[in-house]
């Protein structure tokens, strides 16, 4: 019997581990509009440095995640990051934080885990998904190269706008979408002279914004060095708060970068900011969920379409990663009862 041909939109850790397990079921194609894998697991090379300047690290509490996880770290791809974590409180003291869990980067990049979890799978990247052309069971993936298809079912991993923009989705699924909230986030990223002494290897900023700028600006600050198997210079990679972040999200990326090396040299005044080199800004429009879907995933198998994300369950790589698996079951499930079952002839608008 025939497999399903199904397109994924998204190579980050939700469309991946939703490949994964639907690549035993069906001919899976991957799209995603960067040139790398992983999504927001991303890391950047500025020169000779490499910066993890989207997650910062992960957490495994589910079991599901810690039974994919373990290949990868018997193989080598994951490590953990030991590095303590402290917390830079508003009386400007660092405290010494207790993890609630361990905490999990790839190795030697964030980038590592997605590149081992995409071996087996076809993947195309830098393809930009414009639309949907077709029909339910029948659909095309326009990008701006090509048209590829027809695939029988369409699933997308982008963030939540990004998705409500290219699923047809039915009205209850549009509006539920609409709801999701995710905020954007700076990230700095400067290489400090090798002999630089820093008080922290990872560190929660805690400080209250002020008179000059009343929302925190710095939420995140660490040394991307201090991660397993990095190259060994001094390597920061600083956050920019949520709230701040969405407030300053279109000014003028130069103001942007000084308005946080303004701030980080006020936090730390020690560390030889003006000393830095190679300093980049990068902006993430979607970069966390402030205001979840409260579902696991998207499924309708009227219009043959499916949405997942960390956007769905939370803000976190694992609830990235639980959102594909779950949509991965359930569709696995759904194909093999939906082999005779005719698509509905009208759909909803
Ligand atoms: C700055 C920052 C710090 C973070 N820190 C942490 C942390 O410390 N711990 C933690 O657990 N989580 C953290 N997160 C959140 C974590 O990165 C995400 O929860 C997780 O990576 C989301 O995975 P995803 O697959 O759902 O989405 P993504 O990784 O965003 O994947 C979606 C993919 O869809 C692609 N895409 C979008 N539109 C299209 C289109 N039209 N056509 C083709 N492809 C498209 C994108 O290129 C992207 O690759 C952080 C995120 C950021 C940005």
């Amino acid at each position: 019997m025939r497999q399903p041909s199904i397109a994924i939109i998204g190579a980050g850790i939700a469309g991946l581990a939703l490949a994964h397990q639907l690549s035993a079921h069906a001919r899976v194609t991957l799209f995603d509009k960067s040139r790398g894998l992983g999504g927001r697991l991303a890391t950047r090379r500025q020169g000779e440095t490499g910066f993890d300047h989207g997650a910062q690290y992960f957490t495994v509490r589910d079991a599901r995640f810690h039974a994919a996880l373990e290949p990868f770290l018997e193989a080598g791809h994951v490590e953990a990051w030991n590095a303590p974590l402290m917390r830079l409180n508003a009386d400007r003291t660092l405290e010494r934080l207790v993890d609630r869990a361990p905490r999990f980067v790839g190795v030697p990049t964030m980038t590592a885990l997605a590149k081992a979890m995409a071996q087996a799978i076809e993947v195309r990247l830098d393809r930009q998904v414009l639309s949907l052309a077709g029909e339910p069971g029948h659909w095309f993936l326009v990008t701006p190269e090509e048209r590829s298809g027809p695939f029988d079912w369409v699933l997308s991993s982008a963030p939540a706008p990004q998705t409500a923009r290219l699923l047809p989705l039915d009205a209850a699924d549009a509006a539920a979408v609409a709801e999701v909230r995710m905020n954007g986030c700076f990230t700095l990223m400067l290489q400090l002279p090798g002999d630089t002494q820093l008080p922290f290897e990872a560190c929660q900023v805690a400080v209250e914004g002020d008179a000059g700028d009343p929302l925190p600006v710095i939420s995140w600050m660490a040394a991307n060095n201090s991660k397993p198997q990095r190259d060994a210079a001094v390597s920061l990679v600083v956050h920019a708060g949520s709230a701040w972040s969405d407030a300053h999200l279109e000014d003028e990326p130069d103001q942007v970068r000084e308005r946080m090396l303004a701030a980080c040299r006020n936090l730390f005044p020690t560390i030889p900011f003006d000393a830095a080199s190679g300093i980049t800004l990068h902006r993430w429009r979607y970069a966390n969920v402030e205001r979840p879907l409260g579902r696991p995933f998207i499924l309708d198998t009227n219009r043959r379409i499916g949405a997942c994300g960390d956007w769905c369950i939370g803000n976190r790589v694992e609830a990235g990663f639980l959102s594909g698996h779950l949509l991965g079951e359930t569709l696995t499930d759904v194909m093999g009862k939906l082999t005779a079952k005719p698509l509905s002839p009208k759909l909803e608008a």
